[in-house]
């Protein structure tokens, strides 16, 4: 983090705990505006990290700090509050997410710079840097981050005219104080990290705290497309900030109607102009996106151009590779049923990659899309859940185990089936046999590529 007041938090104590790609810079950032921090990570590999942070194991001892950091990972409720998230609760020691502690810096600096937070299950991360590229494209002084990275107390210092545009996950919705977002966006809900939330009403409640504290003067961006966030735009309309409604597939204040972006002034854009966009899920990306760069003075135009300049990003219907005709699209950000659900209805018919760690209801949702699956590869973890629920709707397919066999079988069975696109969009999470999602992909890509030269990667 660059330009802050180096003694802005000046005799203020934080307690930092999990090192990784958020607690990490947080404890630098808050160093380097004067904070002193100590850290913990229960892992030897997150405390090798910790650089020249002072460690404290605050599993035990007194918490005499201003604040706690808790890495988004770390539940401090449910399903179990971590043992050191509980002390800090009997202690009364706040818990507080890096993107609080930013506009609290940020304020305390003595800038007015405008924050805008967009959450909902899905479209997150790409209507998070879409903004920022079409804010960025017309002048604006944006930076985007926050759960899509980097990690908010990375951001830089912005002047008052600058705007953060911060991904906000419900895990780092729980545990803000102070921060109001002037234009807030929540684009849907669909049943995922449910152990988190309790059940659907707790992850709804955690989603909608993307709206607390706004004003008259403020933005509340919704999306109705699902029947949690119509209830939530129903509430939002007993709120105070102006509530704009947003939708990919259906009658909205900004939506997509044959293909083209409008709202009641008339069209903006077609979104087939835009070619990292595809699918109404991305119609309903780029509609909040119009709405939120209207409000902070953005004109149609500028917006229309930026949308249609968009330039994608990498995991999200990548294509990584044409071989022999067959398209290799790297779908591995779609961790739940909902998002595979997106990137299968964009294609007629295709050679599916799917699998891993299922989350619950499996695959069962995607049934309506089974005819346009020619084959498909499973792999991780769930492959037998995922096996019997393909087996019932009688879709031809292939036990692989791992992406690495995947990726051969599904370029032979293309080739096989005439078949033009090989997807990976394996509606899990990845760690049984990856990293993250983002090192799954790029192991695709690799693999992917590697088929040009006769499959070694
Ligand atoms: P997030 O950051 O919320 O996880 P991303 O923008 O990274 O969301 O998109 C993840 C996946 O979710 C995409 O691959 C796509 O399949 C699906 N998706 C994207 N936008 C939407 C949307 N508005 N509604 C439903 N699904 C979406």
């Amino acid at each position: 983090m660059s330009g802050f007041p180096p003694t802005l938090f000046a005799g203020k104590r934080f307690a930092v705990v999990g090192l990784g790609a958020n607690g990490l810079p947080a404890a630098n950032a808050l160093r380097a505006m004067g904070a002193t921090v100590e850290a913990w990570d229960d892992s030897e590999t997150g405390r090798a990290a910790a650089g020249d942070h002072v460690l404290r194991d605050f599993r035990e001892g007194p918490l005499n700090f201003d604040a706690m950091v808790l890495s988004p990972g770390i539940p401090h409720r449910l399903p179990k509050p971590h043992p050191i998230a509980a002390r800090a609760i009997a202690m009364g020691l706040p818990i507080v997410s890096d993107a609080e502690l930013l506009f609290q810096a940020v304020r305390a600096a003595g800038s007015r710079a405008r924050f805008v937070g967009i959450t909902g299950t899905n479209g997150k991360s790409t209507t998070t840097a879409l903004l920022a590229h079409v804010l960025n494209q017309a002048g604006y002084n944006a930076e985007a981050g926050g759960n899509l990275g980097p990690a908010a107390l990375s951001l830089p210092f912005l002047p008052d005219n600058g705007i953060y545009v911060l991904e906000m996950s419900s895990y780092m919705l729980e545990r803000l104080r102070t921060i109001r977002f002037d234009a807030a966006a929540m684009l849907n809900l669909s049943a995922d990290h449910i152990d988190r939330h309790g059940d659907m009403d707790g992850y709804a409640l955690a989603k909608r705290s993307v709206f607390d504290r706004q004003t008259r003067a403020d933005l509340a961006v919704i999306g109705i497309e699902d029947a949690g966030s119509r209830a939530m735009a129903a509430w939002l309309d007993t709120m105070p900030a102006r509530t704009i409604r947003v939708a990919g597939d259906a009658a909205a204040d900004v939506w997509c109607q044959e293909g083209i972006l409008r709202d009641a002034a008339g069209p903006i854009l077609r979104m087939a102009e835009t070619a990292a966009l595809p699918g109404a899920h991305n119609a309903q990306n780029a509609a909040a996106c119009f709405a939120i760069a209207s409000f902070l003075g953005l004109d149609r135009e500028a917006i229309a151009r930026g949308i249609a300049s968009y330039p994608g990003l990498p995991h999200r219907q990548e294509k990584v590779a044409t071989i022999d005709g067959v398209t290799f699209i790297n779908d591995s950000k779609a961790t739940n049923a909902d998002s595979a659900e997106r990137a299968l209805m964009c294609h007629d018919r295709l050679i599916w990659i799917a699998g891993g760690m299922g989350k619950e209801g499996g695959i069962v949702p995607l049934a309506p899309y089974f005819p346009r699956i020619a084959h498909a590869l499973l792999i991780g973890r769930d492959a037998p859940i995922f096996a019997a629920t393909l087996r019932e709707h009688g879709v031809s397919f292939d036990s692989v185990e791992t992406l690495d066999a995947a990726v051969p079988a599904a370029f032979a069975a293309a080739k096989r089936t005439h078949t033009p696109v090989v997807l990976l969009s394996p509606a899990t999470a990845s760690w049984d046999q990856f990293k993250s999602y983002e090192h799954r992909g790029v192991r695709f890509g690799e693999l992917a590529r590697a088929l040009a030269n006769g499959g070694a990667a």
